[in-house]
């Protein structure tokens, strides 16, 4: 079988970890490495706190046990803001997301795009695209441009992030990379997962948006999840089945499109445990379509 360039890990601590007595993300990269992943999204979901030592020293951890490190900046960000403070806040929690991620030695930081309640969705977009173009500057400015921003697909109706909105922000420039929440696009798009077709469109969306290389190398968080009328209500874990989508028709087709994404499972407490079993998925069908 061919290297295995796909990367599976989860999006903070599983609830284990602690109950082994571990205490903190500093154990992390050798404990997932343990369990036999091989990436790790850590979190700034309420601003970025790390100290400058313990960002470095997990980035040390991370490199010495094969991590590859990412980072959810703060959930605070609107791009589509009007609000000038909030428009300069989105900015800073996005560059100091960027200047932990070097310290880290992360590879992509991924954010939520913003709100589409001010005015129409085309003006929020709009905003946002401009903000985004500012933002490159800034990271150019300050020599932030070795790690990927990654815009994420969003679970909400009232929030910008659905697919096509982030291959428009994807579009302003050919560095940004995007995040395919595929739990998010099933809660907003009312179930949209039921078939291999059903992934396989979106899969076709992207590549026709971004090109092939640029599609092959998208960021992943997946879940099961639950969603109402308005979207997104919570995530579950692997063992909940009664809320979809599932994993192995897309993991049909990482494998079948030589996909090599990096797939962060947001599952709740156990999110180690299913990203360890998102990989065995991926691996088993690698499995059976090479002996076809
Ligand atoms: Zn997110």
């Amino acid at each position: 079988m061919r290297g295995l360039t796909i990367k599976f890990g989860p999006s903070g601590n599983s609830d284990s970890f602690y109950k082994e007595g571990h205490k903190s993300s500093l154990e992390m990269p050798e404990w997932l490495y343990n369990m036999g992943l091989d990436a790790y999204e850590y979190s700034f979901s309420k601003g970025v706190k790390i100290s400058e030592k313990m960002a470095k020293e997990l980035g040390e951890n991370a490199q010495k046990f094969n991590i590859t490190i990412t980072i959810h900046a703060p959930y605070y960000i609107n791009l589509a803001t009007t609000d000038k403070t909030k428009m300069e806040n989105s900015k800073r929690y996005l560059i100091e997301s960027l200047i932990a991620g070097k310290w880290m030695g992360a590879k992509r930081v991924t954010f939520h795009p913003g709100s589409a309640t001010e005015g129409t969705r085309k003006e929020a977009l709009e905003r946002a695209k401009r903000l985004l173009k500012e933002i490159l500057k800034e990271m150019e400015d300050k020599g932030l441009t070795d790690i990927t921003i990654c815009p994420e697909t969003m679970g909400k109706k009232n929030q910008l992030g659905s697919l096509e909105e982030v291959m428009e922000l994807c579009n302003v420039d050919e560095r940004i990379i995007p995040t395919i929440d595929f739990a998010h696009l099933h809660a907003r798009d009312n179930g949209r997962f039921k078939t291999i077709e059903d992934y396989a469109e979106v899969l076709d969306v992207i590549e026709k948006s971004l090109g092939k290389e640029r599609a092959k190398k998208i960021h992943v968080h997946f879940s099961r999840i639950e969603y109402t009328e308005q979207g997104e209500k919570r995530h579950w874990t692997l063992k909940d089945i009664k809320y979809g989508p599932e994993f192995e028709p897309l993991a049909q087709l990482f494998y079948e499109r030589n996909m090599e994404p990096i797939v962060i499972c947001e599952s709740r407490s156990t999110m180690a445990e299913d990203a360890l079993k998102l990989k065995e998925i991926y691996l088993n069908i690698a499995k059976r379509m090479t002996k076809l």
